[in-house]
């Protein structure tokens, strides 16, 4: 790793080293990354993957942090913040082109303030534009394939290229970036023209069934396991009575049965120990294996 560092530091990139990853999770949870690396251009970017894959580094990129559950021993590699590089939104008639770095519910906003419907749905996912394509994110019986049109990727290899929505394979909370390491940069959404007013309705009907429904006030990850085909993970955890079961400081929320809360000082191991009770009890009781929709990184 200090050839890595020298080598970016030369290049005045920004690096920092030992970086706890709480603090880059909604979850406020997970040990230190080796490094954390904030590039300031897409030109960056791209020299900074070059010089990781070159050294053989092993390395993520992160949005919000919003899915991700970092372990108590963190990553032993190098993480890439996207940051005000690639915080923008341009709108061009029906389209819309983000910057991998904007929130996705800032863009759902302005998409109603332009008059443009399909990203109602994405109100309240607090995740940015790169992780939400990279997750097919959604809601309210919509996702980002609805609505996507391309994204512009840095493969490892450097190679930057354009890709459609039929190359991204899109299905549930899947993404065919799940099986190549990229960075996705640039995002291009196609939108219908709707009034106004009628797109903000939809988008604060939306709002509020989340705060009746989910522990917003709590850190938390959003939904902890994928629905199983036929089922949904958050009925199955509350039918199997495990609604405000703790493990240390994580709690199984007893608002939404799918969500675990840190109430405060949860470790990642907690989080995994609920996680563990969760599956073997939603097996033994109903035969059904529940899969993490959230992203488990780091050392074990
Ligand atoms: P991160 O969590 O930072 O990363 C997730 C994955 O995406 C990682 O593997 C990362 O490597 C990859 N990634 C991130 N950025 C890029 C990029 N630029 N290029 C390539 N890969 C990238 N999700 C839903 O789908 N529906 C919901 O309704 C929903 N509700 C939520 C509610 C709450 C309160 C919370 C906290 C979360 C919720 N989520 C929901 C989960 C989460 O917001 C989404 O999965 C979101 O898309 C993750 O985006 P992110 O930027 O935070 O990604």
């Amino acid at each position: 790793m200090k050839q890595v560092i020298s080598c970016l530091r030369e290049r005045g990139i920004d690096v920092a080293c030992n970086v706890p990853l709480a603090d880059h999770t909604t979850w406020k949870i997970g040990g230190p990354a080796d490094l954390l690396i904030t590039p300031n251009t897409k030109v960056e970017l791209m020299e900074i993957i070059n010089i990781l894959v070159n050294h053989g580094a092993f390395w993520m990129v992160i949005g919000k942090g919003s899915n991700l559950l970092v372990t108590d021993k963190g990553f032993r590699g190098a993480v890439i913040k996207l940051n005000q590089a690639l915080d923008y939104a341009r709108f061009e008639g029906n389209m819309i082109h983000a910057g991998a770095a904007y929130s996705l519910i800032k863009l759902a906003a302005m998409a109603s303030k332009h008059g443009l419907s399909g990203l109602e749905f994405a109100g309240g996912i607090p995740g940015t534009v790169g992780g939400a394509v990279y997750m097919n994110a959604g809601a309210s019986g919509s996702d980002i394939s609805r609505i996507f049109h391309s994204a512009e990727v840095i493969h490892e290899t450097g190679e930057v290229r354009m890709l459609y929505a039929d190359e991204l394979q899109f299905a549930y909370r899947h993404s065919s970036l799940q099986n190549h390491r990229g960075v996705v940069t640039e995002a291009s959404f196609q939108l219908a023209s709707q009034d106004s007013e009628s797109i903000r309705q939809l988008l604060n009907q939306h709002k509020e069934a989340r705060l009746k429904t989910q522990p917003l006030p709590f850190d938390c990850a959003g939904s902890v396991f994928r629905n199983p085909p036929g089922h949904y993970a958050a009925r199955l955890i509350e039918q199997a009575g495990l609604k405000g079961t703790r493990h240390g400081g994580a709690e199984v929320s007893t608002k939404h049965a799918n969500f675990i809360m840190n109430t405060g000082q949860a470790t990642a191991s907690d989080v995994l120990a609920l996680i563990s009770r969760i599956q073997e009890e939603v097996h033994s009781q109903f035969g059904v294996h529940l899969v993490p929709e959230v992203i488990i990184v780091g050392e074990q």
